[in-house]
């Protein structure tokens, strides 16, 4: 009988396992996609990944129909339709790559064992991640909690496995099935339609992937230990979303940039492996803490005495804080759907610092903006800003916005680049407008509190503020 491939984040024909050992079979394949917003289910895709969906099932469906291989759209409860799709189908065979979220393993522990009773015959494979964040243990066999050892066991450990091509043409027909229609779920926005920025930055799907990963390869990778840190260039490899639906996997980029090019120094290329390695450990975190979105790694934080303010948050949300660099970052975001990691790192500090608002806030704002949300490192990255996550950023080294701003975006070009209306102010001024004399000012074109807002906080007395904050912490626990 056929078998049927169960698509969930691996959107992709190249190095997917699951489909390649389906093909290999010689059965008639059916691939499967199920848009799964139950109660049970992984946490709803937050508005900007809604969008890049669509577009990524688009592309799919393309490469799959070339492969004579159907894209069968469900949406519902997860177990019921696979179920559904396996008797309407009379498959023997269900096959999916590996997902590594609690909800989601949660399902397909439970779905493995049932479809098993049932004499169907399932595998899993894996693809998302390069180590099973079960298997990395510590010598005493617990979990890491610190990242550099995380980092030395892996490197030391076996290398990952090489990645494989896409699957063969399959001759072997499966009966017509019935499907939803995409456009019918209506995962792209319409009134308003925001998505204008986020079209113009990327183009999702498998051959946007490798078209992203070709030019960092040919372009900033050289220099990728310097230049990651510099939002007001293209010095990453922007392949977080491309990740996030596995239309490329770790194995493919592992693989790309040990063989390409031969002259990237070494520190670059350990650099950027590095970074691919926090994404692992935060699924590691993950798989240890399931609660790592909404609760503190670090309980003694769950005392910390959180502001209610909702005009702060708007301001937040909007880019319009009074601080250059901030607001800079979070139109990026909103724009584009994805923000400089240097810049996320000062605008989370900023909300739980400077604000002194929950990042648990924070964390969902980004959930719902970015193209990249990832269920993992969102969690744990808003969790090591706010200074109570595994391996934290201690809360006391509170960001100075105006230093990170002028170290790390030194003509200002990034905050002119997202905050327009500062475009004309002289580099000396441009993070901290509010200390530019009046007459620079009007020759900018700039009237504070109008064209641009004053600080909605003063930079002493917020930091002091959470420093008193964080004391009280400390003296409670
Ligand atoms: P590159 O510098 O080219 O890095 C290559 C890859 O390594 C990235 O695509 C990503 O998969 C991984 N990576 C890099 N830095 C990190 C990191 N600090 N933690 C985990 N993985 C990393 N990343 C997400 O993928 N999804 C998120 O939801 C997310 N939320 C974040 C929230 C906050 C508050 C902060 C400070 C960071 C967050 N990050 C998140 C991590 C990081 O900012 C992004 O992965 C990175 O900016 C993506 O751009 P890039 O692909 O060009 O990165």
């Amino acid at each position: 009988g056929p078998v049927v491939v169960w698509f969930r984040n691996d959107l992709r024909v190249k190095d997917n396992l699951a489909l390649s050992k389906a093909v290999d079979s010689d059965a008639p394949v059916i691939a499967l996609f199920i848009l799964d917003e139950t109660a049970r289910a992984p946490r709803k895709l937050g508005g900007a990944r809604r969008w890049w969906l669509h577009h990524s099932l688009v592309a799919l469906e393309a490469s799959l129909a070339a492969l004579n291989i159907p894209l069968i759209l469900k949406s519902g409860e997860s177990e019921k339709l696979v179920r559904a799709v396996v008797d309407e189908s009379k498959a023997d065979s269900v096959f999916w790559n590996r997902r590594y979220d609690p909800p989601g393993i949660a399902i397909d522990t439970e779905l493995k064992a049932a479809l098993k009773d049932d004499g169907i015959h399932v595998e899993s494979f894996d693809g998302q991640l390069l180590h099973e964040p079960s298997k990395t243990t510590t010598g005493s066999g617990g979990h890491y909690k610190v990242y550099t050892p995380f980092w030395r066991a892996l490197d030391a450990g076996t290398p990952p496995r090489d990645p494989i091509g896409a699957p063969r043409k399959v001759t072997n027909n499966a009966k017509d099935l019935s499907s939803d229609k995409l456009d019918d779920w209506k995962l792209l926005p319409t009134k308003p339609d925001w998505s204008g920025g986020i079209a113009d930055s990327w183009t999702p799907g498998e051959a946007g992937a490798w078209k992203c990963l070709d030019d960092f390869i040919a372009g900033p990778f050289d220099a990728y230990a310097e230049g990651r840190d510099l939002p007001d260039r293209a010095g990453t490899s922007r392949m977080s979303p491309h990740l996030a639906f596995g239309e490329i996997t770790p194995y493919q980029i592992w693989a790309e940039t040990s063989r390409r090019p031969k002259e990237v120094a070494s520190e670059d290329r350990t650099t950027y492996r590095k970074e691919i390695v926090w994404r692992e450990f935060s699924y590691h975190l993950l798989f240890h803490k399931p609660d790592l979105a909404e609760a503190n790694y670090n309980a003694a934080f769950d005392a910390m005495p959180w502001r209610q303010d909702k005009d702060a948050l708007r301001a937040w949300q909007r880019g319009m804080t009074g601080y250059p660099i901030v607001d800079a970052g979070m139109r990026q975001l909103w724009q584009t759907g994805w923000m400089h990691n240097r810049v996320r790192m000062i605008v989370a500090s900023f909300l739980t610092k400077h604000l002194l608002i929950d990042w648990r806030i924070g964390e969902d704002w980004f959930w719902d903006t970015l193209v990249d949300a990832d269920p993992a490192s969102n969690a744990a990255q808003w969790q090591w800003v706010a200074g109570s996550g595994a391996d934290a950023s201690p809360y006391f080294r509170i960001f100075n916005p105006m230093l990170q701003g002028s170290k790390f975006d030194q003509k200002g070009d990034y905050v002119r680049r997202f905050v327009p209306e500062l475009a004309k102010l002289s580099d000396k001024y441009i993070q901290t407008p509010w200390e530019a004399p009046t007459e620079v000012l009007s020759r900018a074109g700039i009237t504070l509190g109008k064209d641009y807002p004053r600080p909605i906080v003063d930079h002493q007395k917020a930091r002091q503020r959470a420093l008193d904050a964080y004391k009280k912490l400390k003296e409670a626990a």
